[in-house]
């Protein structure tokens, strides 16, 4: 089913916009290679339509979560290797190595069942060393480094060729990230005197990418600035272009009388008669509950429209009595230019990557040319 005029709720996704981001993140820091992050349908624009858009994009690396997503990535005709951004348990481990996806190195016994897996199918494995610099999530601790340069040359097909770390506080507290980003610069500088050639070195992602300098790292891993939100003020977050809009369509039209109680459990009744739209999304397709009664509202035929009540699995009700026109059928704007991805993020009290991961597979996704 292809065809929009069937659909009751779906999103369109502007992969001109990614680029353009993209573009953005490459003028602002020449030099550092960008990493997409496209783990969880590419922050819910669907996976293989962007990948497929960003492929020759002059990227590095696509950051995926899973295997499932790498195979997808793979399957999509892609060029561009998949990095698994988390630890690995050993069957995982095993069909990374027969793909020659690149993934993180967390502990001495990864590094040995990745040196065997190498060896069982005669392949090398590339691997980026993960370094805990105080996210407390993967990778080596400092004062675990010592010596592992050498554990590492030891190997015959295992190749070390990047090394990477994660912000945990970026945009709320400047001082302990500072703290990582020495961190790492401090454990950086330790490999690289044991000789290890570090060709890949990543910390930042988009809380830090226009913030902090991290002298040595030369990639970027770009998620929600991609997607056109950089979380932090600065100077170059105007030029980011927001990559979706989200639709639905207005299925009934009834006035109701006053004293009439509005979804499960009646926390809104009408003080008048109102004219109350249907529209078919819920939050099964990723219209959160947690929008009910708390102000939000969608856009629909130039005005913006109260939801009413509680959001329901499917539908939301919304209040269209100062509407001059309306009518089954209208297209309402339910995320987009003018009920922004922070604003659905604030209202529903959760965080931005929180509202796109949540669109559902029901929805469907129009890549616009
Ligand atoms: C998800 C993820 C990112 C992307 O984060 P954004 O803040 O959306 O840019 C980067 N690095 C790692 C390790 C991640 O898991």
């Amino acid at each position: 089913m292809k065809d929009k005029s069937l659909f009751r709720a779906w999103a369109e996704v502007d992969t001109a916009a990614m680029r353009s981001n993209l573009d953005v993140v490459a003028r602002a820091l020449p030099g550092h290679k960008r990493m997409p992050i496209v783990k969880a349908e590419a922050y819910g624009h669907g996976l293989e339509g962007v990948v497929r858009a960003l492929d020759d994009a002059g990227i590095c690396f696509f950051g995926v979560a899973t295997i499932a997503e790498a195979a997808r990535i793979r399957d999509a005709g892609c060029q561009t290797i998949p990095f698994i951004l988390g630890p690995c348990f050993p069957a995982e481990r095993e069909i990374i190595v027969q793909n020659g996806w690149v993934a993180a190195l967390s502990s001495l016994e990864e590094l040995e069942h990745f040196e065997s897996l190498g060896k069982l199918y005669n392949k090398p494995v590339h691997l980026h060393l993960s370094v805990d610099t105080g996210m407390g999530r993967a990778g080596l601790l400092p004062y675990d480094l010592g010596g592992i340069g050498e554990r590492i040359r030891a190997c015959d097909f295992v190749k070390v060729e990047g090394i990477y770390s994660h912000l945990s506080a970026a945009s709320e507290d400047i001082s302990f990230t500072h703290r990582q980003i020495a961190c790492y610069e401090l454990a950086v500088a330790h490999l690289l005197e044991q000789g290890m050639e570090l060709t890949y070195r990543h910390l930042c992602s988009s809380a830090a990418v226009f913030n902090y300098e991290a002298p040595s790292t030369n990639m970027l891993r770009l998620g929600r600035v991609l997607y056109g939100l950089s979380p932090m003020p600065s100077p170059y977050n105007a030029q980011l272009q927001p990559t979706m809009t989200l639709y639905s369509r207005v299925t009934l039209l009834r006035t109701l009388p006053e004293n009439h109680g509005v979804s499960y459990n009646h926390t809104y009744v009408t003080t008048a008669p109102t004219k109350v739209a249907t529209l078919g999304i819920g939050f099964a397709d990723g219209f959160s509950h947690y929008l009910s009664n708390n102000g939000s509202r969608i856009y629909l035929n130039g005005s913006y429209c109260p939801v009413l009540g509680r959001v329901t699995m499917d539908q939301i009700m919304v209040d269209v009595s100062h509407l001059s026109s309306v009518e089954t059928g209208d297209i309402a704007e339910i995320m987009g230019p003018h009920v922004p991805w922070l604003e659905l993020t604030d209202r529903a009290k959760t965080i931005p990557s929180n509202i796109v991961t949540g669109i559902s597979s029901r929805v469907p996704r129009i890549y616009l040319p």
